[in-house]
């Protein structure tokens, strides 16, 4: 026997009592898998295995506090392929002993098809019924014995309590807890649970049956394990067997005729699995006859018929090894894990998303404690939940001072903030690119790349810092020669008097996008007319609501940032006045369509258009006013003439506009 058979079977014998008797799991399926594989090669190797070795049973232990259940007919495991090449190789094997049974036969058998079908990741459930009634439900436990659930599977609304059929009948099916409703669950629960499995398995098997009902299981059914006075040709005839009698039989199952059909279907399936509602882990595949099923048997811990195709993991366990708060653009505090780098599916993680310290609480996360970790969907891995361990663990503090400058944070609701939105560093070089890009400021050149080297080398520090800056400090730096440094001082001399909507934009206040950022500066025409607005008012513009209305006043009301604009004033940065819709104007709401090459850009004549109040559209109709021509103009001044519209050229339009001003 070689050393380390016994050490495994030991580790998976108490990883397994874990997992299926007290519901708790100390590492992730994947790590478990990991070593029962490592096993059973060793098994295979050395002709040895143990009595108490896990690739000879099913399951695991059963809890005294339930009753026991002796199933009518055996359940049984799965055996598993991770490969198209096991799966080959499994339909060979079958093939070969079909082959050698052939002679003891009576009847020829007929060709082999298969049913695929998901393979469930919740519990297995293990349904008596007797004259039509629901007598008796319960666990898988070890196979023959199981706990009796009856008063958990009766809180799933989707089980039948009475069927049409009389015949007395055993069925087995998979316990789940829907993701919608798992997510929804975590929202507010204490405690979150780590995954739908385990919250499903944790449900049917406490001793309160009412928690079945507060975690909205489901169940869906496969097979009849034993049945009384019936027959049934094929799987397929089975199932709907089960559908005709009110069982959730998952309307995915299909029947294929070759392997290679099967494997479309995984790929298929695989596809799709993150977008299921409930969990999966994989594929079943099994042979449709029923005849050919009782010629292949079982071993003594899974059918021959049947093999499951295993799913890339999802999930693993590694050691948090710190915590750091990173501060967005808007200040906001989140905390990032830093794991020892452990790999899911072909990725190396090496971090992992906290989401706010909140959930750093319900889900008891600590320093060197063993995490579960979850990534799907090429999401940002997510920790679910702490795994038992006797790792020594050290308590994650909340911050209560900014990271990056030292600022006293503020909390609000779940999140912590910094608050010093102008001169915090990380927040200034988001803020900085946020205030320089195209629909705020419009500094061109002024790249997140180029605010880096500025912040580093020439310490700007804050927004009205940007205005400062000389051409010297551009020359001095790597990469500027007088061109370019010459250039940036031209774009940030241009960008001294934008448009209201873009400066409001610009300012990056909490949930003041673009497009609210134009409601307002429509509705105020004046900067001083929106820095003096009350709350009362602000909430009833355009789709302002509540959160940002207060946003909006506690950026104002802070004095910090009121001493920032007054500097950003006096250095000749200030918003030109929104004239839109005012008496007179002569583009107050006409339709403009543009076409042909301007002087300008397209957007930029868009926008100058806009501030006058005019309304921009893509093709010309009968709602079109004015049809503004540049050079070269498409059909759009075809289709204007043919409708009788009026045409104007950029310089009429200028002179439109000079009339207004
Ligand atoms: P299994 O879960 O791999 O497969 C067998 C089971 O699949 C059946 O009993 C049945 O309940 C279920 N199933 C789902 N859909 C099905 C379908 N359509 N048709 C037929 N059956 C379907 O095997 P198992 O023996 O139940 O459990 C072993 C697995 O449990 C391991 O591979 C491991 O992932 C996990 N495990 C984890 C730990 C841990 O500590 N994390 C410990 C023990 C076991």
């Amino acid at each position: 026997m070689n050393d380390n058979m016994q050490e495994w079977v030991d580790i998976l014998n108490r990883w397994s009592k874990s997992y299926y008797t007290l519901d708790e799991p100390e590492v992730s399926d994947k790590e478990y898998d990991e070593l029962y594989d490592k096993l059973r090669a060793l098994e295979q190797e050395t002709g040895v295995v143990l009595p108490d070795s896990p690739t000879q049973r099913v399951g695991g232990e059963i809890l005294d506090h339930f009753e026991k259940h002796h199933h009518l007919a055996p359940l049984y495991s799965l055996d598993k392929a991770q490969s198209y090449e096991q799966l080959e190789e499994w339909v060979r094997r079958n093939e070969r002993l079909l082959e050698n049974a052939k002679d003891s036969l009576k009847e020829p058998l007929p060709d082999l098809e298969y049913v695929v079908e998901y393979k469930f990741d919740g519990l297995t459930i293990n349904l008596t019924y007797e004259d039509g009634y629901l007598k008796t439900a319960a666990t898988r436990g070890n196979g023959k014995i199981g706990e009796e659930i009856l008063e958990q599977i009766r809180r799933i609304p989707s089980v039948p309590l009475k069927i049409p059929s009389k015949n007395k009948m055993e069925i087995q099916g998979e316990g789940l807890m829907p993701l919608s409703k798992l997510e929804e669950y975590n929202k507010t629960a204490k405690e979150p649970l780590k995954n739908a499995r385990n919250a499903a398995a944790g449900a049917l098997r406490n001793l309160d049956p009412n928690v079945v009902k507060e975690r909205s299981l489901t169940a869906y059914f496969y097979n009849i394990g034993y049945i009384e006075g019936k027959e049934f040709a094929t799987d397929m005839e089975m199932k709907e067997f089960l559908r005709e009698n009110q069982f959730l039989v998952h309307p995915s199952i299909t029947k294929v005729k070759s392997v290679k059909e099967a494997e479309k279907e995984i790929e298929r399936i695989g596809k799709l699995r993150g977008d299921l509602d409930i969990l999966i882990d994989g594929v079943v595949i099994k042979i449709n006859d029923m005849k050919i099923r009782e010629v292949l048997g079982f071993t003594n811990k899974f059918p021959r018929w049947a093999i499951a195709y295993k799913f890339e993991a999802e999930e693993t366990s590694t050691i948090l090894e710190d915590v750091v708060w990173n501060v967005g653009r808007t200040g906001k505090l989140t905390p990032t894990a830093i794991l020892s780098p452990v790999e899911i599916g072909g990725v190396t993680i090496r971090r992992a998303t906290l989401n706010n310290y909140d959930d750093i609480e319900r889900k008891e996360v600590e320093i060197g404690a063993r995490v579960l970790i979850r990534r799907s969907n090429d999401v940002i891995p997510e920790i679910m939940g702490v795994l038992p361990s006797e790792e020594k663990t050290k308590e994650i503090k909340k911050p209560d001072r900014c990271p990056a400058c030292g600022a006293k944070i503020i909390q609000d609701g779940v999140h912590i903030f910094c608050p010093n939105t102008l001169s915090c560093q990380p927040q200034l070089v988001a803020r900085l690119t946020h205030f320089a890009s195209r629909d705020a400021m419009n500094i061109e050149g002024f790249s997140e790349k180029t605010i880096l080297k500025l912040l580093q080398e020439k310490d700007l520090r804050e927004i009205p810092d940007i205005y400062q800056l000389t051409f010297d400090d551009f020359r001095s730096m790597e990469g500027f020669k007088d061109k370019r440094s010459q250039n940036m001082i031209d774009a940030i001399e241009a960008s001294k008097n934008p448009n209201l909507s873009n400066f409001i934009y610009a300012l990056g206040i909490h949930n003041v996008g673009a497009k609210t950022a134009e409601d307002l500066a429509h509705y105020y025409k004046t900067f001083e007319a929106f820095v003096n607005s009350s709350y009362e008012e602000l909430i009833n513009i355009g789709d302002i609501g509540p959160v940002t209305g207060e946003e909006i006043r506690k950026f104002f009301d802070d004095p910090e940032i009121q001493e920032s604009l007054k500097h950003l004033k006096e250095l000749g940065v200030f918003p030109k006045e929104e004239i839109i819709e005012e008496k007179g104007s002569q583009l107050a709401n006409k339709t403009i369509v543009l076409t042909g090459a301007l002087t300008v850009s397209r957007k930029e004549m868009e926008e100058l258009l806009k501030s006058y109040g005019a309304k921009i559209t893509g093709s010309v109709s009968k709602n079109t006013d004015i049809v503004l021509v540049g050079e070269k103009p498409g059909s759009k001044k075809d289709k204007a003439e043919e409708l009788g519209i009026d045409i104007l050229n950029e310089n009429e339009i200028r002179k439109l506009i000079s009339k207004e001003e």
